[in-house]
């Protein structure tokens, strides 16, 4: 299968089958290279390796052929040009970062991202002289605003947790280029199933495998893709020497996840829907944020940008916080975890778990309230979730 050019198959069969050389024994499925090292014929060999003048495996730090396929394969779903496999979400942003910036460089960061993003760029790569400015999300005007000569690049996920709120990428990345930076998108919530940030301008892509990827709430991971220059020359260097690597028994955990992506996305779509419709008609349910429904301020723009809805949806029901804790409480089934792209639908309280680091201003800042509710929605029965909800309600 090594010569298939599977740029021309569909997402769906990229997802189930590119990537993977069968090797002399002939198997079917993927296997795991539970190896730390390999073998060269000569000397001279392994020196050509070393330098990179011949292709081939080294060592599992930044070598593995588990991992690769997993890279291969994820790298054709987005539409780059390559990716490179980590061991956690965190540690793919920390890579880019690494990779990316230097001392006195100054990044732009959307307010609504991951909290430990916001961490990762105040208190780490702020110790070593990076300014981060943090900005409203749904501004174009306040990102181009906060550009300076030394920004290096934007960065942001869309749809935004916990409160859902979608970025106009190709208007978000001209802004970028126009200025000389890099457009930087956290696909996590999305998935390539959903949104192809690099085809709409985005110059790298960023993504916690842990989530949807895998899908069944396993391992943790995580993964880069962008071209294969900025790959080469800026990334894959820090892989080599920072050792933030995938392990492959994860890659193939991932790559098993991925073979089920498109269909498992579609059904956490279309629960979430139909859980977002339903919850708009209770009593006690201030508000439902979710970009399927009419009432959501970037509705349009995410039928546009997106193939469908995605899976999580937040609301804030009438009473505070103790009202919110009540409706958690009182939930049978549904888990109360802050994970999310799981096939068991979850809860959480955003402003005391996810975002409880936060200062109460900076929740205010975003609009994070004391009411609101996270779920994942999951694979059981929608009407088994909704009963489950009903309870608290
Ligand atoms: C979970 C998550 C991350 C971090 O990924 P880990 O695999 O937990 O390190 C980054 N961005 C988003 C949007 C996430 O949901």
């Amino acid at each position: 299968m090594t010569d298939f050019d599977w740029d021309n198959y569909s997402l769906e069969t990229q997802a189930i089958r590119a990537g993977h050389d069968r090797t002399h024994e002939d198997e079917h499925s993927m296997p795991i290279f539970t190896t730390s090292s390999y073998v060269f014929k000569t000397a001279k060999e392994a020196a050509l390796r070393f330098t990179g003048k011949e292709p081939g495996n080294i060592y599992s730090r930044f070598t593995n052929p588990t991992v690769d396929v997993f890279q291969k394969r994820l790298a054709l779903m987005e539409k780059g040009e390559r990716c490179l496999a980590f061991s956690s979400g965190m540690a793919a942003i920390m890579a880019v970062g690494m990779g990316l910036l230097k001392s006195g460089d100054h990044v732009v960061s959307s307010r609504s991202v991951f909290g430990n993003t916001v961490l990762m760029f105040q208190n780490y790569f702020g110790k070593f002289g990076v300014e981060t400015d943090f900005v409203n999300l749904t501004d174009p005007a306040a990102w181009e605003a906060a550009i300076r000569p030394n920004t290096r690049f934007l960065f942001l996920e869309t749809p935004s947790n916990p409160l859902i709120e979608i970025a106009d990428i190709q208007v978000l990345a001209d802004i970028a280029h126009k200025q000389g930076c890099l457009l930087i998108v956290d696909n996590v919530f999305c998935t390539p199933v959903l949104q192809k940030p690099l085809e709409l301008g985005a110059d790298i892509i960023v993504h916690s495998a842990t989530k949807y990827i895998d899908g069944q709430g396993r391992c943790v991971g995580g993964a880069v893709i962008a071209s294969d220059e900025i790959i080469e020359n800026s990334i894959y260097p820090y892989l080599r020497t920072g050792g933030a690597t995938m392990s492959p028994f994860n890659a193939w955990v991932f790559l098993s996840g991925l073979e089920t992506l498109a269909i498992r996305m579609k059904a956490h779509c279309d629960n979430a829907f139909e859980l977002a419709k339903w919850l708009e008609q209770q009593a006690g349910v201030a508000q439902v944020h979710y970009p399927g429904l009419v009432s959501h301020a970037q509705h349009e723009l995410a039928k546009r940008q997106q193939n469908q809805f995605g899976g999580v949806v937040s609301f804030e029901l009438a009473g505070g916080r103790d009202h919110a804790w009540k409706l958690i409480d009182a939930t049978k089934m549904v888990s109360i975890t802050a994970n999310l792209g799981d096939v068991k639908t979850t809860i959480t309280h955003p402003a005391t778990t996810t975002h409880g680091r936060l200062s109460s201003e900076v929740r205010a800042q975003v609009g994070i309230k004391d009411s609101l509710v996270r779920i994942s929605v999951g694979l059981e029965n929608i009407e088994d979730i909704k009963t489950d909800l009903l309870i608290g309600l």
